[in-house]
């Protein structure tokens, strides 16, 4: 994959990562990407992605790909599937390094049975909110659990039948023995192990206790080599839990946890469980709906991989949480699509002009630019003929001052084509405008008028009978709070956020598209060719408009 490594920009990471290599404390790095398969990706996901498989990359080291799959309850083998299929539509491949938190059980438990016997584990009979009581507050120590201080033998026997099914879910855990005055919660006396009466998506009814997320992932990560093990803000609190484990069971050297902020982005939200909300409500068609930040959702709505990693690259890599406005994001597509889009005209709101003084059934193909970013992308022919749709919004009977496009009797160009003039206008019984009149001036043909007279609007069209009948469907955010989460996220929802037009227009030359072809629409913004668009019936999705709020904001 194409990555130009010289112009990444250093971060915080980065630096430690040179020193750690300086200094000879890591010959190679190993970094991973370990997602919990209970849910599509998401764009914040793909920071983490490109973060983590982009430094393996710059630094000639590996990145792993690992299925944290401690939750069978909640985890599927279709969000597997999924998540493999975006990890390599972004541009990463893991090669042979693929792996399952699942796979490490059986290591698990003997790591957790070592544990008992060095005196630093037990099983707890508390319940769960017991447990949660006992705890003690940020200000308040927490208080010890009768059953801290068995024995050994007693432990093991216990951890054993636990194993072997004979406690009911929520009667029985295994909790490491460490502090429970310790100034940071999380280190009083963690649950590891519990039971869990749920077959798994791997490994069947093989089990019936699992491994808490925080026992599973540093022994994963040790396990795989993990050299630095990069993860997102919330889990500083769990990082003395992290080097615990690892110090009282694990040979050194120790993978070396980092936190970075996660990303946040207006008008939206990045949990997998308010995302899955949406989905199991209905409020979306599925994970990949285009106005989902998933990357199934991106990708339908016409989104680039170059595009988002050039995304997670300009955001960057930083300590203090934030949220990033989504304009930078359609910024950076728009950046990419300019450069690759080809040109094509397409009408979404037809409103019909007969050009009366052109010849009754003649058809002339007039020559349009495909991309005037890429001299390569050629041209191809449009055909024009007496009868020809124009936007509804380009036409007003009665224009304001600041209004250049189409009136009656005024004079504009149409794009590729000729100049022409509205002569007459036919309203229906109520007042509405259903057709226009107009003339052209075949003098004008390519768009300029031999006798230097200008005008003010060039508008886009296609012809009446010689283009294709599409439909078109628009999007906006899917929540109308910069913030979703102030509140309740139900009541921020955009009741707006898809719009479909089912008699828009196409040229002819889109006849053959294929799900996933993108175009710039003239004047209209990027689409993209929707997964169900089929030879009867166009459908596309407009990816992004063409105005562009942040380059705007950038310039004040
Ligand atoms: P969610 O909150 O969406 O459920 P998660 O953190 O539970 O996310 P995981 O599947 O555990 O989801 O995430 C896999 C990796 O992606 C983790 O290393 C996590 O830190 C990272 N990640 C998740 N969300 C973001 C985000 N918004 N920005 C950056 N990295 C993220
Ligand atoms: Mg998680």
């Amino acid at each position: 994959m194409p990555m130009d490594t010289n112009t990444t920009p250093s971060n915080f990471i980065r630096s430690i990562i040179e020193e750690d290599l300086a200094s000879g404390k890591v010959k190679k790095v190993v970094t991973r990407f370990p997602p919990e398969p209970n849910g599509y990706l998401h764009i914040g996901h793909a920071k983490s992605i490109c973060l983590n498989f982009g430094l393996a990359k710059d630094y000639n080291g590996t990145c792993h790909l690992r299925f944290d799959d401690t939750n069978p309850e909640k985890e599927d083998v279709e969000y597997i599937e999924s998540i493999m299929e975006d990890v390599r539509w972004l541009g990463f491949d893991w090669g042979e390094h693929l792996y399952y938190a699942s796979d490490y059980f059986p290591q698990l438990y003997d790591f957790a049975v070592e544990l008992i016997k060095q005196g630093k584990a037990y099983v707890c009979e508390l319940s769960a909110e017991q447990i949660r009581e006992y705890r003690g507050t940020l200000t308040e120590p927490g208080k010890e659990s009768p059953y801290r201080n068995r024995s050994v033998e007693e432990n093991l026997e216990l951890f054993e039948r636990m194993k072997n099914g004979e406690f009911e879910e929520g009667s029985h855990v295994l909790r490491a023995k460490i502090d429970m005055a310790a100034p940071n919660v999380v280190m009083r006396d963690p649950v590891l192990y519990r039971i869990k009466k749920v077959p798994h998506h791997r490994t069947g009814d093989q089990w019936v206790i699992y491994p808490m997320y925080d026992f599973t992932h540093c022994l994963s990560d040790a396990i795989e080599g993990i050299t630095h093990s990069i993860c997102t803000l919330e889990f500083e609190n769990n990082r003395p839990l992290y080097e615990w484990i690892l110090e009282q069971v694990y040979p050194k050297p120790h993978p070396q946890q980092i936190e970075f902020a996660r990303l946040n982005l207006s008008y939206t939200v990045m949990s997998k469980r308010k995302l899955l909300q949406l989905v199991e409500k209905g409020i979306v068609r599925g994970w990949d709906d285009p106005r989902m930040p998933t990357l199934a959702g991106l990708r339908r709505r016409g989104y680039t991989p170059e595009a988002i990693r050039d995304f997670c690259e300009r955001i960057g890599v930083a300590k203090a949480n934030s949220i990033v406005d989504y304009a930078l994001l359609e910024h950076c597509l728009r950046d990419d699509l300019n450069q690759k889009a080809p040109r094509a005209m397409a009408v979404l709101r037809p409103l019909k002009v007969v050009i009366e003084n052109y010849p009754e059934g003649q058809v002339e193909y007039l020559e349009a630019v495909n991309n005037p970013n890429d001299p390569k992308a050629g041209t191809r022919l449009v055909p024009f003929a007496r009868e020809i749709f124009i936007e509804r919004d380009d036409f007003m009977l009665d224009p304001p001052k600041k209004f250049y496009r189409l009136a009656p009797g005024r004079e504009v160009r149409l794009r590729f084509a000729y100049f022409i003039k509205c002569t007459d206008v036919i309203l229906d019984e109520a007042g509405n405008v259903v057709e226009l009149r107009a003339v052209y001036d075949p003098e004008t043909k390519g768009g300029s008028a031999p006798d230097g007279r200008k005008v003010k609007a060039t508008l886009h069209w296609v012809a009446a009978e010689h283009s294709l009948p599409a439909e078109v469907r628009l999007y906006d955010h899917l929540f109308n709070k910069e913030d979703p989460n102030e509140g309740d996220l139900f009541e921020n929802l955009n009741p707006n956020s898809l719009e479909v037009l089912s008699d828009a227009r196409v040229e002819l030359s889109l006849k053959d598209v294929q799900p996933g072809d993108k175009f710039q629409f003239e004047r209209l913004g990027y689409f993209c060719a929707d997964l169900d668009s089929t030879a009867e019936r166009l459908v596309f999705n407009r990816t992004v408009p063409l105005k562009d709020t942040w380059a705007k904001l950038q310039k004040k």
